[in-house]
């Protein structure tokens, strides 16, 4: 962990890398917009250089940690930046799309520096921790060289290739999945209520159910994987028999006044799905309807 680090950008997340780098005895330059955030990195060690330049000139590796890809554009596209970046590495840790880490990419690259995209899968008080995930995609060379340094900042950290926007990418679909679950755990606690059912006891029942409901999970994404999409054998249960339950959640939304806008659009995706296929078809069968 020798490289001199220039941490740009010094909010939570970026404050908390700075520190992390500074406990690790990493020499590190912090730059924010208002100076004043950079005082409590500097009272631990921190040079706070005058300008973006100056940081980046100072530095073997960036690290961009602002509120979003503007931010950062801004920060970065200006001649006297753009000339520092010349044989520099740059982690962009600034939360975007696919598009927009492989336009940074491509533009990072064109001003000679080699471009690593990083989704941090935390809040900023796992920064450093062991089980802390940040993925990673772009340039491998940058991955490998700074990869001590990377691992501090995160023991989970994993390299997911060489197409910028695929950390990314990786990020959103994780994070699509957490949704599904959040604004499914949003319904069911409607009708729980509505039925009697207090909060407490929904929770209680929760993690009792969760292994029933990982299974299904990764059984889902391993028969997608084999577009196995015909009820077989291994089945764990058919369309038929999932949309004959489904109808509890559409029965009880109606007659209790439920809003039932999510399971409405659900049903959809049933009906469209048995009307191409049959009832005895796996529920992997609804995968190329997202496609
Ligand atoms: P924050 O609001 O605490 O900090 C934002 C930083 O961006 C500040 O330092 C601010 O000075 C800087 N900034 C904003 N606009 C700027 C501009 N135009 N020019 C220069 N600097 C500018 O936010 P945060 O929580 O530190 O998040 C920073 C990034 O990390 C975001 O992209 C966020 O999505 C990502 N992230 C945050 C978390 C989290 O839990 N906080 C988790 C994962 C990823």
């Amino acid at each position: 962990m020798i490289s001199n680090v220039c941490v740009l950008g010094a909010g939570r997340m970026g404050s908390s890398i700075a520190r992390t780098l500074l406990d690790r005895g990493c020499p590190t330059w912090v730059w924010n917009r208002t100076a004043a955030k950079c005082e409590p990195l500097a009272a631990l060690g921190a040079k706070v250089p005058p300008s973006v330049e100056a940081g980046i000139e100072a530095a073997e590796l960036v690290i961009i940690n602002v509120l979003d890809y503007a931010a950062s554009e801004a920060l970065l596209k200006r001649g006297d930046v753009a000339s520092a970046l010349a044989g520099k590495a740059v982690v962009q840790l600034t939360s975007g799309s696919p598009r927009l880490a492989r336009e940074e990419a491509r533009w990072v690259e064109a001003h000679g520096a080699g471009y690593l995209d990083g989704a941090i899968m935390a809040t900023p008080d796992f920064i450093g921790k062991p089980e802390t995930a940040v993925l990673y995609s772009g340039s491998r060379d940058v991955y490998e060289k700074h990869k001590p340094l990377l691992f501090a900042l995160g023991g989970g950290t994993s390299y997911v290739g060489e197409l910028p926007g695929q950390a990314s990418a990786l990020d959103t679909a994780l994070l699509t999945q957490m949704w599904g679950g959040l604004f499914g755990a949003l319904q069911g606690m409607a009708v729980a209520e509505a039925e009697g059912l207090d909060l407490a006891t929904f929770r209680s029942h929760l993690s009792g159910f969760k292994p029933v409901v990982d299974a299904a999970l990764f059984d889902l994404v391993d028969r997608t994987n084999a577009r196995r999409f015909a009820g077989d054998d291994a089945t764990l249960a058919s369309l038929g028999a999932h949309y004959s339950a489904f109808q509890h959640l559409l029965e009880a939304c109606e007659e209790r006044g439920l809003d039932a806008a999510m399971p409405r659009a659900m049903d959809m995706i049933f009906r469209q799905a048995l009307s191409l296929g049959s009832m005895e078809d796996d529920f992997a069968s609804l995968a190329p309807l997202f496609r």
